[in-house]
């Protein structure tokens, strides 16, 4: 009997734990949390534990089935003949028709290890250009609003800004249910007495532990994210500095919110006028504050101008690309940002874990027409992900038609 550990990676949520996992002859027979790993330093939720229990007994097809001619049903035969089928088939198209006849459509829901071996093969063996991930189109609202607003498509904040913020805005996403590990480490930090906000048009397990809860009508958050972002101007809660040396177009800001009185937002969202007051009370006057959003935020006809908005609060208290503070999306798969061209992102993107080795606050040297290296992603081709352009993307007032809803969007406007 021979018995080893493999250190791997979680193949469920996006949270991206570490799993220490135990083989025994061939078989994984226990799993259990990396303590070494960044992501969740030991910690497991059920799915994670009991993730070796698929791969053992996965109740998969054993015998692969092969149609010789369209109009014939499938036959069974061995998975290896079928390989070698496959295999001879693709040289045949290679052969015939060059590598970039051939394409792989991959998932998020795939292992690292299984993403690292559909790159190898399309990358290193068949030399095709067209490997693509139905992830991309799972993220693509919020990659396009970063981009929108902050010139590159990668989170510029990091797990370690959990333990350090003092205000979490979570915002279309259940995090108690679908990122269970790292909605702990948020309620350690409510421990030590940091603030959560939840915007979810339900009641959801993340809402019970909310200080505020904010049950917005459903399609309206941006409305809300606007009127969020007109009271910090209205109190005096920019940072005036931040936006003077690294954003543009601010002044055409204040106009646009104009339109975003609490009165106003809460006849659009549904919400008590007192509790948009104090949600921007709360962001205000935080040093370091956090959003997290997932789905409910991202797709949607509006996704980009959703992830705009948000990055706008952060450009706006100047709460982005320092320890505590940033806008976090999290993926629900496993590998969402690590696909196709994107292979590269994996370690960096995937559960966020870029450390802040030096703290940026303080060395204001760092940002400027150079962002801190911190910030930037390796290989993205950024302008400047500290040189925040202002969007706006406009909600319309309720009962009007969603046509008139985002004049920005053209996708929105058909
Ligand atoms: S939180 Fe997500 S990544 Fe972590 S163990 Fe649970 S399912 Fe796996």
């Amino acid at each position: 009997m021979t018995s080893t550990t493999v250190r791997s990676v979680c193949p469920y949520c996006g949270v991206g734990c570490g799993i220490v996992m135990s083989v025994t002859d061939n078989q994984v027979t226990r799993v259990s949390g990396d303590k070494q790993h960044p992501s969740n330093l030991g910690r497991l939720c059920t799915k994670g534990l009991t993730c070796h229990q698929p791969l053992r007994e996965s109740g998969r097809m054993e015998w692969a089935w092969l149609r010789d001619q369209r109009q014939r049903d499938p036959v069974r035969l061995g998975i290896d003949q079928a390989i070698g089928q496959t295999a001879r088939r693709l040289r045949a198209i290679i052969d015939t028709h060059g590598p970039d006849a051939v394409a792989l459509y991959v998932s998020g829901q795939m292992s690292l290890e299984a993403q690292y071996l559909a790159n190898k093969l399309v990358k290193g063996y068949i030399r095709s250009r067209h490997i693509e991930s139905n992830s991309r189109l799972c993220m693509a609202s919020a990659g396009s609003g970063y981009k929108l607003s902050l010139g590159a498509d990668g989170p510029p904040g990091s797990y370690e800004d959990f333990d350090r913020a003092e205000v979490f805005l979570v915002i279309g996403a259940n995090m108690a249910d679908c990122h269970p590990i790292l909605f702990l480490r948020l309620l350690d930090r409510l421990k030590a007495g940091a603030r959560l906000i939840v915007v979810d048009p339900r009641r959801s397990a993340s809402a019970d532990k909310a200080d505020l809860f904010l049950q917005v009508r459903p399609g309206t958050d941006l409305a809300l994210l606007n009127g969020l972002l007109h009271l910090l101007l209205e109190n005096g809660h920019t940072d005036n500095a931040f936006i003077e040396r690294y954003t543009e177009g601010w002044e055409e800001m204040p106009a646009f919110l104009a339109d975003y009185a609490p009165a106003r937002v809460a006849q659009i969202t549904g919400l008590a006028e007192a509790d948009i007051r104090q949600a921007a009370a709360l962001i205000g006057g935080a040093k370091d504050w956090m959003s997290c959003w997932t789905m409910g935020l991202n797709q949607s006809i509006h996704g980009t101008w959703h992830s705009n908005a948000v990055c706008n609060l952060h450009l706006a208290t100047g709460a982005i690309c320092r320890p505590g503070s940033g806008p976090s999306p999290s993926p629900v798969s496993p590998t969402p940002w690590a696909d196709g061209k994107w292979a590269t992102w994996a370690r960096a993107c995937r559960g966020n874990v870029r450390r802040w080795s030096k703290p940026i606050a303080g060395s204001s040297r760092r940002f400027g027409a150079s962002p801190p290296a911190a910030c930037v992603p390796r290989r993205a081709k950024a302008p400047s992900i500290c040189s925040g352009r202002w969007q706006r993307g406009r909600s319309r007032p309720a009962g009007s038609s969603a046509a008139t809803r985002w004049p920005a969007s053209p996708t929105a406007r058909r």
